[in-house]
């Protein structure tokens, strides 16, 4: 008998082949709404693999339900959706996409960095409008990006890639990262800053760590009264790693001058969010891996880590050692 595999979102086509070739394969049929939590935990009881994406709550209670799931393939790098250690102790394997999307998010990273900068979507709404009346000196007045100073939170592999962008524009890198790394440092010409130092020094602050109980509210009052008034903060890594109402008082009151954010607490975010109601903030729905080829990789990458693991082998992206 196959092994039955639940795959949480309609995913293309072709995935689903390569999975149908192992497994008997069940797929919640819609492409831009979730999986309801009761369809879920129904399905999941009687899973060999689990193939998820980073909207859906992996938790406790959703595996004591599993009876013979023994891996959990997340579409994503980032795994603050599933309770790792749950999984681990349930002898439950869990793989995550990381590598394959690293240039793509940089590449977002920094458009929105741009974006936020010279003020991009402000200007263009203004034009749309009809608001153009002439050419005015001080009109629509942004911040340089070229020679000025950036702050990465997290050096790891999207944080390098930002990092390389950074120096084709003559910018000066600081950074700060649980461990330092000194081929960075010398390869790319980065200068290490503890966090304070960093976010005193720096014109744009990025953040880029992932979603932990150490990183949640990383970026808090304290911190954001630490930047520059000129400065601008972008985040492409979690929601909770910044502080929104912190965030919200630091652009209203003008202690920071703009955010550039793709990922929020409670997403989706509605219309009606207090960030979007101020004019300095840039605002995407999550999209930093977002082009095809990239989703793509992502989605073959997390058919070959369930793959793998229902063979009975080593996924290639194993982010624990179950028991
Ligand atoms: P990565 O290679 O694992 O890099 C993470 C870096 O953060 C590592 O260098 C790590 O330090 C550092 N770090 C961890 N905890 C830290 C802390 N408490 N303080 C300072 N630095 C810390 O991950 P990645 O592939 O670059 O991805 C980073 C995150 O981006 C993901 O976890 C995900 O949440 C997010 N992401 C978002 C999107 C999007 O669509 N917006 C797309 C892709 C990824 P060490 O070197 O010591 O381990």
């Amino acid at each position: 008998m196959k092994p039955k595999v639940y795959v949480t979102r309609k995913i293309d086509d072709e995935i689903v082949a390569r999975l149908e070739a192992a497994a008997d394969v069940a797929m919640w049929p819609e492409a831009d709404v979730p999986v309801p939590r009761e369809v879920l935990e129904r399905e999941i009881r009687d899973a060999d693999g689990l193939y998820c994406l980073l909207t859906d709550t992996i938790d406790e209670a959703l595996m004591a339900k599993a009876e013979r799931l023994r891996i959990i393939a997340n579409m994503a790098v980032g795994y603050n959706n599933i309770d790792v250690a749950a999984a681990t102790s349930r002898g439950i394997q869990v793989t995550n996409t990381p590598g394959v999307l690293t240039e793509t998010t940089a590449d977002l990273t920094f458009a929105l960095l741009m974006a936020t900068a010279r003020r991009i979507v402000e200007a263009s709404d203004y034009l749309r409008r009809g608001d153009w009346v002439t050419w005015s000196p001080m009109l629509l007045t942004g911040q340089d990006v070229y020679g000025a100073t950036l702050g990465i939170i997290g050096l790891g592999r999207i944080g390098e890639a930002l990092a390389r962008r950074a120096k084709a524009f003559d910018m000066k890198v600081l950074y700060c990262n649980r461990t330092r790394k000194p081929q960075a440092e010398e390869r790319f010409g980065l200068t290490y800053a503890d966090k304070d130092d960093l976010l005193r020094q720096s014109d744009f602050v990025c953040v880029l760590v992932p979603y932990t109980p150490d990183t949640r509210g990383l970026i808090g009052e304290r911190e954001l009264a630490l930047m520059k008034p000129t400065s601008v903060l972008i985040n492409t890594s979690r929601g909770g790693i910044v502080d929104e109402s912190a965030l919200y008082r630091a652009l209203k009151s003008g202690a920071i001058w703009a955010a550039g954010l793709d990922v929020f607490e409670r997403e989706p975010i509605g219309a009606d969010h207090p960030l979007l109601t101020l004019p300095n903030v840039v605002a995407l729905p999550h999209i930093g891996s977002a082009s095809v080829r990239t989703r793509m990789r992502m989605g073959h990458m997390a058919a070959d880590n369930l793959l793998q693991a229902l063979a009975g082998g080593t996924p290639p992206n194993l982010v624990n050692v179950p028991g």
